[in-house]
């Protein structure tokens, strides 16, 4: 089936029971077994192990990125727990992309350190320096890309071979692009990360995250770290994010023609000193955003002339948009990167990788884009 197709109806059908068109939230805590016998006969016991809502919405997610299963975690950051809990030891040592989400930074910096693993953050758009970070200890190869905040691209199918001739997992966080546009498991990587709060909610209603897996070894592994830990998503959230989930493809197309315009606007703008969006020409890797994924996705960033100080003003009299932490929802959102989603990264190393005082993070949303522009200009009118 298309992707439109699938969005909507994988993973879902008819209740049994009452042929209600929407799976049910089945909000119980244990399912009643026949007979010890028939212990597990619908495959249904314990809410933490298994949910009837959740499985829907797991099912939906591995068709959509065409892999052999998925788990849906309680955020885009249990996920990431989950994964690197399901493949890391003591000892180990894992690459990760120098510019990610500053949670996941900070995961690994401030707690997976606390158990014997250790993490080399590389500059994964470069194939070299990923080949020079591996080590005999590497277990775990984890890329974001385009990376938060700077948009940062890797070549995943570049790195996906470096990784797969040393017997190493590829991990691919593919939030901001989802299967819609980017398709990293058809590129050789191992396993996507999501968080779902973004765009496969899309509506700023829940928080939630999922592991996508290509090999059932790996799906096995993830899914008892799961249980284990018990950091699953409830079936209110799964609900909720199987209704987002059906209008991904028209929400991600109209918001990334709605960034598009924003950014070429912000191009020209007197008071801009620098904008950054993947289907600029003046993108420094928009050969690869365009090779590599179908889209460009709605995130861009911008400096404007006048510094931070400058920045923090044109935020603070804005209208249409709004000074929030989230991406990927309908609602157009401002974010200052430094202060907010990457203030866990030490300031030398958020320098050193361009996360400047002065990087201003768009989410653009559904608006009518006259109006996003215009907001945006009678702000810049005032900085
Ligand atoms: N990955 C990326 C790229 C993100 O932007 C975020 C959150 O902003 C996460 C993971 C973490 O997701 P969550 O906030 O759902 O835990």
């Amino acid at each position: 089936m298309g992707f439109r197709t699938d969005q909507i109806h994988a993973g879902v059908t008819p209740d049994p029971a009452t042929g209600a068109i929407l799976t049910p939230i089945h909000q119980a805590t244990t399912f009643v077994q026949p007979s010890v016998e028939d212990y597990m006969a619908t495959g249904y016991s314990y809410s933490r192990s298994a949910n009837p809502t959740v499985s829907a919405l797991q099912e939906r997610l591995a068709v959509l990125e065409d892999g052999a299963s998925a788990w849906a975690f309680a955020t885009g950051m249990a996920a990431t727990n989950g994964l690197f809990t399901a493949l890391l030891n003591a000892g180990d040592h894992a690459v990760v992309s120098d510019v990610a989400y500053g949670g996941t930074y900070r995961l690994a910096t401030k707690v997976f350190t606390r158990f014997g693993v250790d993490f080399t953050f590389a500059d994964t758009s470069d194939l070299d320096e990923v080949a020079a970070a591996v080590n005999g200890r590497t277990r775990l190869i984890f890329t974001e890309t385009p990376a938060n905040p700077t948009l940062k691209y890797t070549d995943i199918a570049g790195v996906s071979e470096i990784a797969s001739s040393l017997g190493i997992p590829h991990a691919v966080d593919n939030t901001f692009l989802t299967p819609y546009y980017q398709r990293p498991l058809e590129m050789g990587a191992d396993l996507v990360v999501h968080s779902t709060t973004k765009y496969f909610d899309g509506h700023n209603a829940t928080v939630g995250g999922a592991v996508v897996c290509r090999s059932r070894e790996h799906a096995e592994a993830v899914g008892f770290v799961q249980n284990a830990t018990g950091t699953i998503m409830s079936p209110m959230v799964a609900w909720l994010t199987l209704q987002g989930s059906k209008t991904l493809s028209e929400r991600m197309d109209r918001q990334s023609a709605n960034a598009l315009a924003v950014a070429e606007h912000l191009e020209g703008h007197p008071k801009v000193a620098a904008v950054s969006y993947p289907g600029l020409a003046s993108f420094p890797q928009h050969g690869l955003a365009a090779r590599q994924a179908s889209g460009f996705g709605a995130m861009a960033w911008f400096e404007v002339a006048g510094g931070a100080e400058a920045g923090k003003r044109l935020m603070r009299s804005l209208r249409v948009w709004t000074l929030a932490e989230n991406l990927g929802s309908v609602e157009s959102l401002i974010t200052h990167p430094a202060t907010m989603t990457h203030s866990d990264v030490e300031e030398a190393e958020r320098l050193r990788v361009g996360i400047t005082d002065g990087l201003v993070r768009i989410s653009v949303g559904l608006e009518d884009v006259e109006d996003l522009i215009e907001d945006l200009d009678r702000g810049l009118s005032l900085v």
